[in-house]
């Protein structure tokens, strides 16, 4: 053993000094954030109320493919090759060897279990997502990036007792109009589209079948507005809420997803742009899915006190963000208590963790309960038992 001084005991005591240094800041960063929590903290945006005693329906979930298992689904290259495409299967309790070997479905399937494990949502609507279409009116897969066929969402959750069918239709399809009663008849609940991706104009005269079409078949329009980050590219001005006056008037019950949350247009924030649209249509909607993100601070809150909203808002969660790190209890140290934010963090089902937050945040009772009503309203009743 040498016992004689090293000069190299430098570096372990330079150590032990930053190490020393880097404790008492955490300490005092804490202290200074219990501090500052105790001075800023404005419990939540409402005054919260007991959740409802049916279970709930979700009519915003996506799904994914790969086209495996002859789904028909496709994904862009690049969208498969971007690192939030590994993030979204491992959000679906997957990945992408397995789904290789087993197939597509086994992601609706995978969805159908945990949402049978929820405790609070006892049905969801599992959104089919058409492409852009080329002036022949048909699929144009190069300017494509997803695709998720109508036909491989009815078939799959037909298969399950708690998954209903979102279609999806470009409307600038040359057989759209076939494609909206296919829909119907293969029990479509409603029609999901996303203009910024799907490229075309709702306020497009020429859409006027389709939403003559819509009305007739009671289909409501479930429509993204605002800005488009899940893809890697979008046209947002084509999501514009103020593009929709056209199906407003024809009377097809649009819900805008998410009140138009962060996208802008003509030097406005869009949803300042729907506000207003909610005096003028009483067939407007809107819902609150990923309301809670990480991206859209202060998006619930003008949600739930806005008086524009009230009596208008559904439950959406915008499955499997919700299952990713976008969305934790923690990032509302100010609204919720300790307990809550560790409480609400320990459910394993993601959609008890969505509405158990958003609960806990003052979602009231009614928006939780009004998707049930509404799509029960607009149903023809084939499927009501299915919706309890
Ligand atoms: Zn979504």
């Amino acid at each position: 053993m040498n016992a004689t001084p090293n000069p190299g005991q430098a570096a372990p005591k330079r150590a032990r000094r930053w190490l020393l240094k880097s404790g008492v800041a955490l300490v005092l960063l804490a202290l200074a954030a219990v501090v500052a929590r105790s001075f800023f903290f404005t419990g939540p945006y409402r005054a919260p109320e007991p959740l409802p005693e049916a279970k709930l329906l979700d009519i915003h979930c996506h799904t994914a493919g790969i086209g495996a298992g002859d789904s028909g689904c496709f994904v862009s290259p690049k969208m498969r090759d971007s690192y939030k495409f590994s993030i979204y299967l491992k959000s679906f309790w997957t990945s992408r060897t397995e789904v290789e070997q087993q197939g597509d479905a086994l992601i609706i399937k995978r969805i159908s279990e945990r949402l049978g494990q929820s405790r609070r949502v006892g049905a969801a609507i599992i959104l089919a997502l058409d492409g852009v279409v080329n002036a022949q009116g048909e699929l144009d897969r190069a300017r494509t990036e997803v695709y998720v066929p109508n036909e491989f969402v009815a078939r799959e959750v037909a298969r399950t007792t708690n998954l209903l069918f979102g279609a999806s239709i470009n409307p600038l399809r040359k057989d759209a109009l076939e494609r909206l009663a296919w829909a119907k008849a293969n029990g479509a609940k409603l029609v999901k589209w996303i203009p910024s991706i799907m490229q075309f104009d709702p306020a497009d005269e020429r859409l006027t079948p389709f939403y003559k079409k819509l009305v007739e078949l009671k289909l409501p329009l479930l429509t993204h507005a605002g800005q488009e980050r899940s893809f890697t590219h979008a046209r947002d001005e084509l999501c514009d809420p103020q593009r929709l006056h056209l199906p407003l008037k024809l009377g097809v019950t649009v819900i805008v997803a998410h009140i138009a949350s962060t996208g802008a247009n003509g030097g406005q924030r869009d949803t300042d742009r729907l506000a207003p649209m909610m005096a003028q249509y009483t067939n407007l909607f809107s819902e609150i899915s990923s309301l809670t993100q990480i991206n859209k601070p202060g998006h619930l809150r003008e949600a739930l006190t806005r008086p524009e909203w009230r009596g208008r808002l559904l439950y959406g969660s915008d499955f499997p963000l919700i299952n990713t790190a976008l969305v934790s209890p923690w990032f509302y140290p100010l609204h919720l208590t300790q307990r809550q934010m560790r409480d609400i963090s320990a459910l394993e089902n993601p959609w008890d963790r969505d509405v158990e937050l958003k609960q806990a945040l003052g979602v009231p009772g009614e928006i939780f309960a009004r998707a049930n009503g509404l799509l029960r309203r607009s149903d023809d009743g084939n499927q009501n038992e299915r919706l309890e």
